[in-house]
């Protein structure tokens, strides 16, 4: 659990539970991170002053970046080739 404040207003942030797409469709996610300061009850503030950007879109279930055409989704991470 995290303490969230951003446009003055503060909030828990709880690990969701991704939701499940029908079977060929991907679960489109942006991640965005922030420079923080972490400490017993700190609250993270997470606003454009420290915001050290954004990938994505990106899919949550096979990891394959957004593209046009972009096929269906396998719903797993594709085999990484092995080192030569
Ligand atoms: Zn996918």
């Amino acid at each position: 659990m995290f303490l969230i404040s951003s446009t003055g207003e503060t909030y828990e942030a709880r690990p969701a539970v991704p939701p499940t797409p029908p079977p060929g469709e991907h679960l489109w996610i942006l991640v965005a991170m922030w420079a923080v300061e972490p400490g017993e009850g700190a609250r993270y503030r997470l606003d454009q002053g420290n915001l050290l950007g954004a990938e994505g879109p990106g899919c949550f279930l096979c990891e394959q970046a957004w593209a046009p055409g972009i096929g269906p989704c396998t719903g797993m991470v594709p085999p990484t080739p092995p080192p030569h």
